[in-house]
């Protein structure tokens, strides 16, 4: 039986407000445990909290980006359980009426563009973290620097169908909050981070089948994993004739691999109600309106610009303008007159391998744009061969040197000098009589062998278009 797997994500996104989501401390990474607590996000009795202006205008930027509408009487909501890390022993969130609803956002792969709905967005507070490294080896410590840190939280519709498709979306939420400003997207720190919710049915079903959200994927490359295992696990299940429980899954980095955490909760366990501390969320058309005319370019928007301006395909686009640093990479490179074409083929090709090899990304390269612009023009003006390119460019990435001090020090420069070419091809037409005869009768693809022998002799470093003049030249001679 063939199975198709249906998958839907909530992403939470970190703010980038300087306070918290309803009080004064600061928003902030890295203090002392404890060091940005107040009795608002410490949840003391009687402590009331107060909406945050920019976290809300936040939360329109992105609805507005990403095709929502936008409430005019959203509502915050308490979300009801216990754990050590949340002091209230509920979490400030929104339920039935959230700020941004009914959107979506176009993704990009290999099989082409396709639309993925957006549930909805709300915002919400971030609970604090347990430390289980402290003095005492058997104590759990509570930190509640992080209690009350602002969240939206972005459900998408049950529209991804595969691993690829759901990490496109999450680089192109990151890609919205990242132009934006308003989350800076560091994953490994949190700052995004994504739960996925996934199921099997038999093909041609209409209906959903059971699924299960396996949370703690911090990563792009985690996301896939994690749904490529569930599919998996899931798959082998129904085919062992097991049930698909509703379950709370947890991935495991170090092993690639999911455990059970818990069953799952549906929403009425949460026993939601509206926050009575917190008035509606009112604002008029106007603040929409003028936050609206304020958004930067956005990643769709600069696509079809890059499509136009520079000529490059979609799928170049969209590859380049879904990562902001990216982008800005390219920009910076082309206005120093570099190819477009080329440069979207190194930075989507060969550094993206690199990247991907050493689990490092364009934040790390050791190439800058100028450097890149200058390997090319060394291609454009014949020091170098494209083949010798890629060797230099790799040394460029491991050591951040000038490309051609690479080439001096290497002795990668490109031999054009007609006359060291023509003596290399005597040379080698002189060591292979027998070939030459054949060629000689008639045999006309034995010229690429001429060719690559020549190449060889001069160590790869013989200009392509010389050698290949001489060679024709000299082998028709006789
Ligand atoms: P909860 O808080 O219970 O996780 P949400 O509404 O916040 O519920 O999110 C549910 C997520 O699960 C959404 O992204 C939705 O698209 C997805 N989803 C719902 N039903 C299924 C299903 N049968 N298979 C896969 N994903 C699903
Ligand atoms: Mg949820
Ligand atoms: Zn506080």
């Amino acid at each position: 039986m063939q199975f198709e797997p249906v998958i839907g994500l909530e992403v939470h996104a970190q703010l980038s407000t300087n306070s918290k989501m309803f009080c004064s401390c600061a928003n902030q990474f890295g203090s002392a445990p404890n060091d940005q607590v107040c009795p608002v996000c410490l949840g003391l009795p009687g402590a009331l909290p107060k909406a945050n202006h920019k976290a809300i205008e936040y939360a329109i930027m992105l609805g507005l980006a990403t095709n929502c509408q936008i409430r005019f009487d959203s509502e915050f909501a308490r979300k009801n359980y216990f754990y050590p890390d949340l002091p209230k022993a509920y979490q400030i969130s929104q339920f039935d009426k959230p700020i941004c609803e009914h959107g979506w956002v176009e993704i990009e792969t290999k099989a082409g563009t396709k639309r993925i709905g957006i549930t909805r967005i709300h915002m919400e507070e971030d609970a604090g973290k347990l430390v289980h490294e402290g003095q005492d080896p058997n104590a759990s410590y509570v930190d509640l620097n992080r209690a009350g840190v602002p969240l939206l939280e972005i459900v998408s519709e049950p529209d991804i169908r595969n691993s690829e498709e759901a990490k496109a979306y999450m680089e192109k939420i990151h890609a919205y909050v990242t132009y934006l400003g308003i989350c800076n997207g560091d994953m490994e720190k949190g700052n995004l981070r994504c739960d996925a919710n996934v199921s099997i049915r038999p093909v041609g079903e209409p209906k959903f089948g059971t699924r299960t959200e396996t949370k703690n994927l911090n990563s792009f490359r985690n996301v896939a994993l994690a749904i490529d295992f569930e599919i998996a696990r899931q798959t082998d299940a129904v085919l062992d004739g097991a049930k698909i429980v509703q379950e709370t899954r947890l991935w495991d980095g170090n092993l690639n691999q999911s455990r059970s955490l818990r069953t799952k909760e549906d929403s009425h366990d949460y026993r939601y109600f509206p926050c009575p501390d917190l008035p509606v969320v009112r604002f008029t058309p106007g603040l929409v309106e003028s936050l609206k005319a304020k958004l930067p370019e956005l990643p769709d928007q600069k696509r079809d610009r890059f499509i136009q301006e520079y000529g490059l395909s979609h799928y170049d686009a969209s590859l380049l303008t879904v990562n902001k640093a990216v982008s800005h990479y390219f920009e910076e490179a082309t206005a120093l007159g570099a190819n477009a074409k080329a440069v979207t083929n190194w930075i989507n090709g060969d550094m993206a391998r690199l990247f991907n090899e050493t689990k490092t990304q364009i934040e790390d390269s050791k190439i800058t744009p100028a450097a890149l612009a200058k390997m090319l023009a060394r291609i454009e003006d014949g020091t170098i061969s494209s083949k010798i390119a890629k060797t230099i460019f790799e040394g460029m990435f491991q050591t951040g040197k000038d490309p051609d001090q690479l080439i001096d020090e290497q002795g990668l420069r490109q031999v054009s000098d007609e006359g060291a070419i023509r003596e290399a091809v005597m040379k080698v037409i002189a060591a292979n009589p027998g070939q030459l005869a054949e060629y000689r009768s008639g045999k006309d693809r034995l010229f690429g062998f001429f060719v690559g022998q020549v190449m060889k002799e001069t160590k790869g470093k013989g200009n392509p278009a010389v050698i290949n003049q001489w060679v024709k030249e000299l082998l028709d001679q006789g």
